[in-house]
C-alpha cells in the first residue's frame, strides 16, 4: 500500500543534489480524492489540519460536509485534553465544521484506561487545566482537589482557561512537599504536544508545561530519574488503535501536521501517514529514518496548488527552506 521511499540519507544523489533536493521533495504528493480512493477510513489531527486556535483552516468545513454526505468513515484524533468531545464538537460547529462528538477521540479519553492500569481510581488528583480537563479526570475515577492540597496524582490538562501561574506554583509547592515527605506522586500529561498553531502565531501546549515541572524536579531532586510524567497521546499507539477499532477497517490513513506526534505515531501503529504542510512541522530532516517518514504529503486540504515540479526530478517538488 505504501509507495517505495528512497533511503534516508540522500539516496544516490551527490552532495550538491542532496542540498538542492531535500528529503521532503521525494515524499510523493497526494490529494484528498486520492486518499478517499485508496483508503476506507481517514484519521484527522485537529490543530494544523482542520483548525487553528482561532478558526477553521481552508477547505475543512467543505471537506467534513462532503465526508458526511458521502457516508465516509473518519475520526478526529487529537492530543487536545482541554475539551471533552461534546465541547470540542460545538466549537468545530461554530467554525462551520459539521463534526459530531462521536467522531472525536482525544488524549483526555486515555485517562480512563491509564487510571485503571495504574490503580489510580479513587486517588486525590490535582488538575492543571480548565473544567473539561478536570471532568476527564473524574471520568477516570480520580477525586479532584485544589493544587494547594495534598494530592497523589498531578495531571496537566492544558495551559489556559484557569489561573495558570497561581495554580502551577501551588502544585509545584505541594509536589515538593509530598516528595520531601517520601510520598509517591504519579505524574501524567495526556497531551505531550509542545506547541500548537494559534492562527497568527503559535502557543505553548501542555507538554511544555510538563517539561517545565520536570526541569524544576530535576533541579531540586538531582538523580531522581523516576520523577517524570507519563505521556499518553500521540505518538503513543493506544489512541491510534482505538481509532482503527472504531473505524472497523485496517485500510486507514492518518493526516497530521507534526512529524513527532502524528506521523511517528501513525507509522508506529502500522498506518500510512500524510504530512500536511499547514501546521507545526515545516520540513522533514534528511536524517529522518524511513519508519518515521510520512507516506505522503499534502500542501493543504484544498488541492488547488499548481505544483511547479523540480526541473531535475519530474513530478517532485522542490521545497524552499
Ligand atoms: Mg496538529
Amino acid at each position: 500500500m505504501s509507495p517505495a521511499l528512497p533511503p534516508a540519507a540522500g539516496g544516490t544523489a551527490g552532495a550538491e543534489d542532496t542540498l538542492s533536493v531535500p528529503v521532503t521533495a521525494v515524499i510523493p504528493p497526494t490529494t484528498i480524492d486520492a486518499l478517499l480512493d485508496r483508503y476506507e477510513a481517514i484519521l484527522f489531527d485537529a490543530y494544523g489540519v482542520l483548525v487553528h486556535a482561532g478558526g477553521p483552516l481552508p477547505g475543512a468545513a467543505d471537506l467534513i460536509a462532503r465526508l458526511n454526505r458521502e457516508g465516509r468513515r473518519y475520526f478526529v484524533v487529537t492530543n487536545d485534553a482541554s475539551k471533552r468531545p461534546d465541547t470540542a464538537a460545538r466549537r468545530y460547529q461554530r467554525f462551520g465544521l459539521p463534526l459530531d462528538a462521536s467522531r472525536i477521540l482525544t488524549s483526555g479519553m486515555l485517562l480512563v484506561p491509564h487510571f485503571a492500569a495504574y490503580g489510580l481510581v479513587g486517588r486525590r488528583c490535582t488538575v492543571l487545566g480548565p473544567p473539561d480537563s478536570a471532568r476527564y479526570v473524574e471520568d477516570a475515577g480520580g477525586v479532584v482537589v485544589p493544587p494547594d492540597e495534598r494530592f497523589d496524582v498531578l495531571v496537566i490538562g492544558d495551559e489556559s482557561g484557569f489561573p495558570f501561574m497561581e495554580w502551577a506554583d501551588a502544585a509545584l509547592s505541594s509536589l515538593f512537599e509530598a516528595i520531601d515527605a517520601g510520598r509517591d506522586v504519579h505524574l501524567v500529561v495526556p497531551n505531550p504536544d509542545l506547541i500548537y498553531p494559534a492562527g497568527s502565531g503559535f502557543g505553548f501546549a501542555a507538554g511544555t508545561i510538563a517539561n517545565m515541572f520536570e526541569g524544576a524536579l530535576a533541579l531540586r531532586y538531582p538523580g531522581r530519574a523516576d520523577l517524570r510524567f507519563v505521556r499518553l497521546g500521540k505518538p503513543n499507539t493506544p489512541i491510534f488503535e482505538d481509532a482503527v477499532r472504531r473505524a472497523g477497517t485496517g485500510r486507514v490513513v492518518m493526516i497530521g501536521d507534526q512529524l513527532e506526534t502524528d506521523i511517528k505515531g501513525a507509522r508506529a501503529a502500522g498506518l500510512d501517514a500524510v504530512w500536511i504542510q499547514t501546521g507545526v512541522t515545516q520540513e522533514i530532516p534528511a536524517t529522518t529514518p524511513e519508519h518515521l517518514r510520512p507516506t505522503w504529503r499534502m500542501s493543504g486540504l484544498v488541492s488547488d496548488v499548481d505544483h511547479p515540479g523540480h526541473p531535475d526530478h519530474p513530478g517532485m517538488i522542490p521545497v524552499v527552506r
